[in-house]
């Protein structure tokens, strides 16, 4: 009886540690995020991941996100592209090439309204101080011959310019890079649930929970407020805005803003307000959502239509919002 009673005990110890454990296991899932908020890329970026406690996953993708800043920079002294700006250097790290490769052929897909060789002109402009100066038209007009991503070849790790002027900036095309990379050193580290946003510029990592997406807004122009709600999972992971709010400056009662036309040298001008692109990777999301901006609506639907895994969403100077076909049967929008 007694060595009934004691195995009896056992399995009643037994039983509870394993139902302790079980608990433990379940309040892992429903664990606080953490989170870490760092100004890089000219902005304020965040990460948050929902699934583990280890803040050094945090520390280590700002870092990577630096690491790549100090390269893709045409401002940062001694930066991969600053040397192939003023020509110190032809040979560059693999993920350099890699990005400027990748960035000629969105410029071949849009037709050169992203361009990287557009640095010639976004040298001329400065969002940032206070002096709010137009530059010169004539000024612009010489620079406008600098650009032309159909001169700029790239060969290994080697970086070729056919013009002796031609200057790059990887603005609009490497926050989404860097957040693709941020993405996969996350997972990696074996991350299934996380947010990289990178000041508007956003990758999610899996889901918020097993039966929820992110919900992640896209910004009304000019306002603190949501314009559309988005429900990013681990299908459409991206969503990534150009907006003329996002930097501009007024002058005589007219806007200008960092997204440049090719064409004129000038601020781009249409109805737009914003564009923003849903996709699974942020690269494809940042080039082209600059490209759209550049096209305008009509030109853009003709685009986006015919990309796989792409779809866009415009609001306009009236702020009406226009969506690419077939967004709202793959991706769940809704107002705020
Ligand atoms: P985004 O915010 O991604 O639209 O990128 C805008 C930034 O990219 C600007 O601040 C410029 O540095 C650069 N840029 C502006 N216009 C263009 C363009 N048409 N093609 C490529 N880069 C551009
Ligand atoms: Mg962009």
């Amino acid at each position: 009886m007694s060595f009934l009673k004691k195995t009896f005990s056992i399995l009643l110890v037994f039983i509870i540690l394993c139902s302790i454990a079980a608990c433990q296991q379940t309040s892992n899932v429903e664990m606080e995020p953490i989170y870490g908020t760092e100004f890089v890329l000219n902005t304020a970026a965040t990460v948050t991941i929902y699934d583990s406690d280890n803040y050094d996953l945090i520390d280590q993708s700002f870092q990577i996100c630096r690491d790549y800043e100090n390269k893709f920079s045409k401002t940062i002294k001694d930066s991969e592209i600053e040397k192939l700006n003023s020509r110190q250097i032809s040979i560059v790290s693999d993920e350099t090439a890699e990005l400027i490769e990748t960035s000629l052929e969105f410029s071949a897909v849009t037709n050169g309204a992203f361009d990287i060789s557009i640095g010639s002109i976004t040298n001329l402009w400065d969002f940032t101080s206070e002096e709010h100066l137009v530059p010169d038209p004539n000024t612009i007009n010489t620079a406008k011959e600098f650009v032309d991503f159909r001169k700029i070849k790239v060969n290994g790790q080697e970086v070729l310019f056919e013009n002796e002027n031609t200057q790059l900036d990887l603005g609009a095309i490497a926050k989404g890079y860097i957040a693709d990379q941020m993405k996969i050193y996350l997972i990696e580290q074996g991350v299934e649930s996380a947010i990289i946003n990178l000041g508007g510029n956003v990758q999610c990592i899996g889901r918020k929970a097993d039966d929820q997406g992110f919900r992640v807004g896209i910004q009304k122009p000019f306002d603190s407020g949501s314009a559309v709600i988005l429900e990013l999972d681990e299908e459409y992971s991206s969503v990534v805005t150009s907006g003329i709010y996002q930097r501009y400056f007024e002058k005589d009662n007219e806007l200008f803003h960092h997204i440049i036309d090719p064409q004129t040298g000038f601020p781009s001008k249409n109805n737009l307000l914003s564009v923003s692109i849903i996709s699974k990777d942020s690269a494809t999301g940042d080039a082209l959502s600059t490209a759209c901006f550049v096209l305008g609506i009509e030109k853009s639907l003709n685009l986006i239509d015919g990309l796989e895994d792409v779809y866009a969403i415009f609001i306009d100077e009236n702020y009406n919002i226009f969506y690419s076909s077939s967004l709202k049967e793959k991706i769940n929008i809704s107002q705020p």
